[in-house]
């Protein structure tokens, strides 16, 4: 499938209009129509090649919500028209240790990234979110809850999970108290998050500029969603 995004060509240019082609599905794929893409700062330093394992063109974005368009012979989980999202994975062995407890980002056999790695199959390097369409294996695609807005869900899928992960992995919940160190793309998603969990929390800055901002966040009224992923505001 013919498709359109932004690539770098380098690392001195500005992003531009780039045509490319999405895989043609495999039966456990799913492609999407992108709607909306989260600017994460992992992208820029990609863009820029600041790690120094860019391969060029470049297309970043690793923060996607769409909406399912075609399905694979063996897709069991999704249907054309549900709303879905992508993170930072798109592959991994599934056979390994780290992927049998859910921690496919340590795949022993190699991750396979949203954008900038080696497909497992082909060997074509990936390309992300922001771009018009997407072909990911069902594995490592995410219903997203109804009632959600889409835009707003984007971030989740890099600033959300970041934060998310460890106040799980340290079972935070009503009684702890958690700490957040600068309240920026990630550390505001650590506030609310932590206050939906019914953690006390407490924001650490440098300046006072952004104290009002905190304590607005403070103050958040989580919206809460069932597992079945219907959610509601208070
Ligand atoms: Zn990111
Ligand atoms: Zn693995």
């Amino acid at each position: 499938m013919k498709t359109i995004g932004y690539a770098a060509q380098t690392a001195g240019a500005p992003l531009v209009p780039f045509t490319f082609e999405r895989r043609p599905l495999r039966p456990n794929d799913v492609a999407m129509e992108i709607l909306y893409c989260g600017v994460c700062h992992s992208d820029l330093h990609t863009a820029r090649n600041d790690w120094g394992w860019t391969l060029y063109p470049a297309v970043p974005g690793h923060e996607i919500v769409g909406r399912v368009t075609e399905v694979g012979s063996a897709v069991s989980r999704y249907k054309v028209g549900d709303a879905v999202a992508v993170g930072c994975l798109v592959d991994s062995c599934q056979e390994c240790d780290h992927c049998h407890h859910g921690e496919e980002q340590f795949c022993s056999n190699g991750r396979t990234d949203t954008y900038n790695s080696p497909d497992r199959i082909s060997g074509a390097i990936t390309y992300g979110g922001y771009s018009k369409h997407l072909v990911v294996r069902e594995e490592f695609v995410l219903r997203v809850p109804e009632g959600l807005d889409l835009a707003k869900t984007a971030p989740l899928l890099c600033a959300g999970i970041t934060t998310y992960s460890p106040l799980r992995t340290w079972n935070v919940g009503p009684g702890s108290r958690v700490g957040v160190i600068g309240l920026g793309g990630l550390g505001h998603m650590a506030v609310k998050l932590a206050i939906g969990l019914g953690a006390e929390v407490t924001v650490m800055s440098r300046t006072k500029d952004k104290a009002a901002d905190a304590l607005a966040l403070v103050q958040f009224q989580p919206t809460s969603c069932s597992s079945g992923g219907s959610c509601s505001q208070p």
